[in-house]
């Protein structure tokens, strides 16, 4: 290590906050814990090296507050921040100010997440890089009605109309025809204005039955740069993923590397620093990039269980100004890993289901691993997103991972609260699930299949 990091403020919550931490033990750096009043008990907040209150319950007036992060890193002489995934992660201001106070970003320059984030630049940056995009409007909407429907024409229908400044599965709409295509992007613009202040809009391709799959980058501050193969992240209910693996179901070495080699070549195009993620929807064989996300994912752990990479190390060590560690002939990919998210939910109405944990028993054995927060007696707060944990399980081949998968989520119990464990349960035993290679609409298909034959009994 370089060492320059030496004391680290974690401004995140719940299981990647204990992650991060976890990261920083191994590296010998000092962490701070910030937390809010509803978090005061957390586990991370007792095994951090100090912790420092941030605000009221609210992530508007805590973790989304980026004068407390900065304070906070002040009062306890720290020297680096890290952002973690969603709150402050993605958000060009805050990596800026952190920069401008003297701390070290843990992620990529601030311009880099500005280009990334208002997705029509980040398509442009991509097309200009050589990474495959996903026909359309390539740049905003024009405002003149015939431009409009020239554009579409072009690209056929259906077509999807998406907000530049959108995330989180928001903004988006499909057309199905061109009768429906004006008040579509009428609705949308409006709809984009109120949730991101940005009505800016552009079109492309709807893309039937994709998949989600997705590429893993790590960089350093001296254009080197390595792949860490790709993550199937296709089951999803409503644009958020459920279940990812590594690596996808399907694709070739050759694709992989090809791919990778893509999204490696644009890393050093656009000076990227850090741990991405290049997404991609896969149709037919063929790559189109959707967006990239300059942070570390929810669904990392699968690529550190099958190259051996400790990712949240890495990121922190070329924040640090270190070297990267290996060349991309060093990186092999050993077997196959999954990964369920846990959420506090009732698993058929998917309402949240904060309270109290009455008994918690983690899963264990061979190639298991569960990265959560929670413990028997702890509180889910209602305050923030209900993903309390994660399983993840590696075996040499895919059917081994998904038996161990099968095995751990028969053995996790967490009483007292509802969690989405018992859909887990049943879509490990699905056929198709099993086969491998579902399309990113076949979760919610399977739902509602579900649900209705359930009406039916009754
Ligand atoms: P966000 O930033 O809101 O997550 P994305 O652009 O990553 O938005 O898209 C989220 C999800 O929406 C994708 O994973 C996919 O399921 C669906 N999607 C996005 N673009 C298309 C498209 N052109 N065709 C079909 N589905 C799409």
């Amino acid at each position: 290590m370089t060492n320059q990091i030496k004391k680290l403020v974690i401004a995140n919550r719940g299981e990647i906050a204990l992650r991060i931490l976890r990261a920083c033990r191994q590296l010998e750096i000092l962490t701070v814990a910030l937390y809010s009043e509803a978090d005061r008990d957390s586990k991370y907040v007792r095994l951090a090296d100090e912790s420092v209150c941030i605000g009221p319950p609210p992530a508007a007036e805590s973790y989304l507050n980026i004068a407390s992060v900065i304070a906070a890193a002040e009062v306890t002489q720290a020297n680096a921040v890290h952002p973690g995934y969603g709150f402050l992660s993605e958000n060009a201001d805050f990596a800026e100010q952190v920069e401008q106070s003297g701390f070290i970003f843990v992620g990529p320059s601030a311009k880099t997440i500005r280009t990334m984030g208002d997705k029509i630049s980040a398509i442009a940056a991509m097309r200009a890089a050589g990474v495959p995009c996903v026909p359309g409007s390539d740049g905003p909407i024009p405002e003149g009605t015939d431009e409009i429907i020239k554009i579409a024409r072009k690209i056929g229908f259906p077509l999807m109309i998406k907000a530049s400044g959108g995330g989180g599965g928001k903004g988006m709409r499909v057309v199905r025809r061109e009768a429906e295509l004006l008040e579509s992007i009428h609705a949308t613009r409006k709809e984009a204005q109120a949730a991101f202040g940005n009505g800016v809009l552009y079109m492309e391709r709807f893309l039937e039955k994709p998949r989600h799959v997705e590429f893993q980058v790590l960089a350093d501050a001296f254009g080197n740069a390595v792949h860490l193969g790709d993550r199937d992240c296709s089951m999803q209910r409503r644009h958020q993923k459920v279940i990812e693996e590594a690596p996808a179901p399907g694709v070739t070495d050759q694709q992989r590397n090809e791919m990778g080699w893509c999204c490696v070549q644009a890393c050093m195009q656009i000076g990227y620093r850090g741990v991405g993620t290049f997404e991609f929807l896969y149709q037919g064989g063929e790559f189109f990039f959707i967006e990239m996300n300059t942070r570390i994912q929810v669904e990392h752990p699968v690529t550190e269980m099958i190259t051996g990479i400790d990712l949240l190390q890495e990121q922190i060590r070329v924040a640090d100004g270190e070297k990267l560690r290996f060349a991309q002939a060093d990186i092999h990919f050993r077997g196959h890993a999954f990964e369920c998210r846990i959420n506090a939910e009732d698993p058929k109405t998917f309402l949240p289901c904060p309270g109290r944990i009455s008994q918690y028993h983690m899963a264990g054995g061979p190639g298991v691993r569960v990265d959560s927060h929670v413990y028997s007696n702890y509180t889910v707060p209602p305050y923030y997103d209900s993903m309390i944990g994660k399983i993840i399980t590696h075996g040499m081949h895919r059917s081994e991972a998904l038996t161990r998968m099968n095995g751990a989520l028969q053995e996790m119990v967490i009483d007292g609260i509802k969690t989405n464990l018992p859909l887990h349960r049943e879509l490990v035993q699905d056929s198709k699930f099993i086969k491998g290679g579902c399309d990113i609409h076949y979760l919610e298909k399977t739902l509602l299949k579900n649900t209705s034959r359930k009406k039916l009994k009754k």
